[in-house]
């Protein structure tokens, strides 16, 4: 489903990724994990076509990103690392917003906006203004929005940073639910934690993929 291959990249100076490759599948979770500054924000943007390389090759969803028209993007879903929500509208209107950029109106956005808010149990805060939400709340609105045009990849840039346990482990849980039922989930952390749960688990550190494989053989965790 995501196809990474032989991906670099730099800055002016600072090469941030080295030929990197990997696949991330379909029902499964795969972590991203590295601590600050090993690439991660880097390998978003070249996955969201914000930055471009000619060292490397993405393939999503049978397509090459280098070439894919732009609709062909909206296979993917992303949640950024930065907040991205205007805090002065409602949870509804940003998904409004969203699904407008999208081609979507009327009953058939209506009828979206609401299975995502369910799909993320916010739909009972719908009518209120993002400002009034807390951080857990405000990062499921963003996962809730990520979802509405209904792609096939999920990439989630360190969605949890910031938040309480408890916060931390409910985002977790929905992403981890949305997995099962088929979506390709990639996942940033920093967090060892939160790669024990997942199914396949990339190392990356300084640019460079050390490991991957699944958690279980990474962590020696018992499945
Ligand atoms: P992570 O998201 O894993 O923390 P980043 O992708 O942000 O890592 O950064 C990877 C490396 O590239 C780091 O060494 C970082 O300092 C460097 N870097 C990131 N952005 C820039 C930039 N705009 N200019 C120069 N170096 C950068
Ligand atoms: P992250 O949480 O992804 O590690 P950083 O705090 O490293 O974020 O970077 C925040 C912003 O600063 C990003 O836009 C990144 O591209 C930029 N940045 C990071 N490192 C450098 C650097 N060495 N030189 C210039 N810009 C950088």
């Amino acid at each position: 489903m995501l196809s990474v291959s032989d991906l670099s990249f730099s800055y002016d100076t600072k090469q941030a990724l080295k030929d990197v490759s990997f696949r991330a599948e379909p029902g499964r979770f795969t972590a991203l994990l590295g601590p600050n500054g090993a690439g991660k924000s880097t390998l978003f943007a070249l996955l969201t076509r914000l930055f471009t390389t000619r060292d490397g090759q993405i393939e999503i969803a049978g397509h090459d990103l280098a070439k894919a028209p732009r609709e062909a993007l909206a296979v993917m879903g992303v949640v950024f690392q930065q907040p991205t929500l205007d805090l002065e509208l409602t949870i509804r209107q940003n998904l409004s917003y969203f699904a407008a950029l999208h081609g979507l109106s009327g009953k058939d956005a209506a009828m979206r906006i609401d299975a995502a808010l369910d799909r993320l149990d916010i739909r009972a805060r719908a009518g209120e203004k993002a400002r009034s939400l807390n951080g857990g709340h405000r990062r499921r609105t963003e996962l809730a929005r990520a979802l509405i045009h209904q792609p096939k990849v999920l990439l989630c840039d360190e969605p949890t940073v910031g938040l309480d346990a408890q916060a931390r482990a409910a985002i977790t849980a929905h992403v981890h639910d949305l997995a099962e039922d088929g979506l390709t989930v990639l996942w940033a952390t920093h967090l060892t934690d939160e790669v024990r749960e997942s199914d396949d688990v990339l190392l990356l550190h300084q640019g460079v993929l050390r490991a991957s494989g699944t958690a279980r053989d990474l962590t020696g965790a018992q499945a």
